[in-house]
C-alpha cells in the first residue's frame, strides 16, 4: 500500500514499532511512553507540577520573550496570521510557561511554583541528526525564586534525569551572564575589538557583528576561536551581585557533587538569561551535542508585562537527543507490554463467542488481544506472537461444549486446561506468580 504523501522534512511519526530514517533509530510509541514516564517520576520525586500549554502562541509574546535579535525569532519561527492576529508555533515552552504563571496568578498559590513539561516545539532550522523542525522538550521552570538553591537543585533535576536512564558521559558547563547592564557594557567592548576584524569574519559573524555579537561566542570556527581568544571576556564585566550568586550557586553544585566545567564563553542564544547559565552536553552525539540547557531569567516576566519582577530558573532539554544518548550509552530501552491473552477462534460460533468474550475480560482489566480478519488458525497463532502475548486460547466447537479450553504459555509452550469462568483469575495467578 502506498501514497504520494510524505511526512514534513524535519519532522518524523512515532510508529508502534521503532524504525531507522536517515540512519538515526525512532523509538516506538511504547518507548517514548515509557521514557516520558521515566521523567515524570523523576519530576514527581523533585516535587515537580506538570503544566501543559497550547502549542501555539501569539508572535509577539514569543518575540518580546526570547528576544527579536536572536535566531530563533528572525528566522526560525513557524508563523501564521488569521482574522489580523500573528501566531507562532511554540519554538520553545518558557515564554509560554511564564505567560501562564501570571495569567492565572499561580504565585497566589504560595512558595515557589516548581513546574515541568514535556511537549512539541517547532523551529525552521535545517533538519539533520538531532535536529527537527518539530521536536519534543522537556523542561522545568522554577519560578519566583532567587535564591541559589534554586539555581543548584534546578542544574541537580536536569542531572538526575539523564542518570534515570544511565546518561553518565556528558558535561556540564555553566557560566554567570549578570544584569543586563554588565551585558551591554560586554557586548560593546566585544564589538569594539572583534571591528579590527571584521574582514576576517565569516558572514554569518559579520551580520551578528551588527546584529548580536554575543552570538559570535558560539562559533565553531577554528580562526574565528582564534581570533575570540583575546577577546574581552563576559565575567570580568559582571556585577559583583551576580558574582557572589555565582559563587553561591557553584557552593552549592559542590554540596551535591555535581562537577562543572566554568565556561566564560558560554552565552545561551535566547536574550532572556541572566546571572546563572549552562550547558549539559554530550560528547557521543556528534554535531548536535547539546543534550539540555537553561539558566536565570529574571526579567522575563516584566518583558512580558508584568509590574513586579519575578526570579525565576529553568533548563529546556531535548527528547530526540535524549533517546540518541540513551543508545550511544548502550542502555536499553523498556520493552512494551504484549497482550495478557490473545484469542483464536475456528468457526463462526466461537467467533462469536470469543468477540462478546474478548470485551467481557477487557472490562475485567486484562489486555486480551483477537484477530478481526477470521484467518486461518495459523495465521492466527503467528499473530499471538508477533503481539508477544503472554497466553493464547484457541476456541472452536469441541472447547464450547466443554465449556473449557487449553491455555497456552506462548514463552514456554506449557499448555493446562482452564474452566472458562476461571481464565481471568488463572491468567492474574499466573502473571502475579511471574511477577514474584
Ligand atoms: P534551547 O531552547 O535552544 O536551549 O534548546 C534546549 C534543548 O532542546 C537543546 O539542548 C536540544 O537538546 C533541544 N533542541 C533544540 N532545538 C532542537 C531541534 N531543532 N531539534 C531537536 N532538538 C532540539
Amino acid at each position: 500500500m502506498s501514497t504520494s504523501f510524505q511526512n514534513i522534512k524535519g519532522t518524523f511519526d512515532i510508529l508502534p514499532d521503532a524504525y531507522t530514517d536517515g540512519g538515526t533509530r525512532i523509538a516506538s510509541s511504547a518507548e517514548w511512553h515509557a521514557v516520558e514516564e521515566t521523567i515524570r517520576d523523576v519530576m514527581h520525586r523533585h516535587n515537580l507540577e506538570e503544566i501543559r500549554t497550547p502549542i501555539f502562541e501569539p508572535t509577539e509574546l514569543v518575540a518580546r520573550g526570547i528576544g527579536q535579535m536572536t535566531d530563533i525569532v528572525s528566522k526560525e519561527m513557524f508563523a501564521f496570521e488569521r482574522s489580523g492576529t500573528n501566531y507562532v508555533l511554540r519554538p520553545e515552552i518558557t515564554a509560554p510557561v511564564m505567560r501562564s504563571f501570571l495569567q492565572h496568578h499561580l504565585e497566589q498559590r504560595g512558595g515557589v511554583q516548581k513546574l515541568f513539561y514535556i511537549g512539541p516545539c517547532f523551529r525552521a532550522e535545517q533538519p539533520q541528526k538531532g535536529r527537527y523542525r518539530q521536536f519534543h522538550q522537556f523542561g522545568v521552570e522554577v519560578i519566583g525564586a532567587d535564591d541559589a538553591r534554586a539555581d543548584a537543585e534546578t542544574i541537580a533535576i536536569m542531572m538526575s534525569v539523564y542518570r534515570a536512564f544511565g546518561v553518565d558521559n556528558t558535561t556540564l558547563r555553566i557560566n554567570t551572564l549578570g544584569m543586563p547592564e554588565a551585558r551591554a557594557k560586554f557586548v560593546n567592548a566585544l564589538r569594539e575589538y572583534l571591528e579590527p576584524y571584521e574582514d576576517d569574519l565569516s558572514e554569518t559573524s559579520r551580520r551578528r557583528l551588527a546584529k548580536n555579537p554575543l552570538r559570535i561566542l558560539d562559533t565553531k570556527l577554528d580562526y574565528e576561536q582564534e581570533i575570540l581568544a583575546d577577546a574581552p571576556v563576559l565575567t570580568e564585566f559582571v556585577e559583583d551581585e551576580s558574582r557572589e550568586h555565582y559563587v553561591q550557586v557553584k557552593t552549592y553544585l559542590d554540596e551535591l557533587d555535581i562537577d562543572y566545567d566554568e565556561d566564560p564563553l558560554l552565552v545561551r542564544g535566547l536574550d532572556y538569561y541572566t546571572r546563572t547559565a549552562f550547558e549539559l552536553e554530550s560528547p557521543d552525539l556528534g554535531a548536535q551535542s547539546a543534550l539540555a540547557g537553561g539558566g536565570r531569567y529574571d526579567l522575563l516576566a516584566e518583558e512580558i508585562g508584568s509590574k513586579q519582577p519575578v526570579p525565576s530558573i529553568g533548563f529546556a532539554a531535548g527528547m530526540e537527543r535524549l533517546f540518541l544518548a540513551i543508545e550511544a550509552a548502550g542502555n536499553d530501552l523498556p520493552e512494551p507490554e504484549g497482550a495478557d491473552l490473545f484469542f483464536a477462534s475456528l468457526g463462526e460460533e466461537a467467533e462469536h463467542w470469543v468477540f462478546q468474550t474478548v470485551h467481557r475480560l477487557r472490562g475485567e482489566g486484562l489486555h486480551v488481544a483477537h484477530d478481526l480478519k477470521g484467518r486461518s488458525l495459523k495465521s492466527q497463532m503467528k499473530e499471538a506472537n508477533r503481539q508477544n502475548a503472554t497466553y493464547a486460547i484457541i476456541i472452536g466447537g469441541n472447547e464450547l461444549e466443554a465449556g473449557a479450553a487449553q491455555i497456552k504459555h506462548m514463552a514456554s509452550g506449557e499448555q493446562v486446561e482452564v474452566p472458562f469462568d476461571r481464565i481471568v483469575d488463572y491468567v492474574r495467578d499466573e502473571t502475579a506468580n511471574v511477577e514474584e
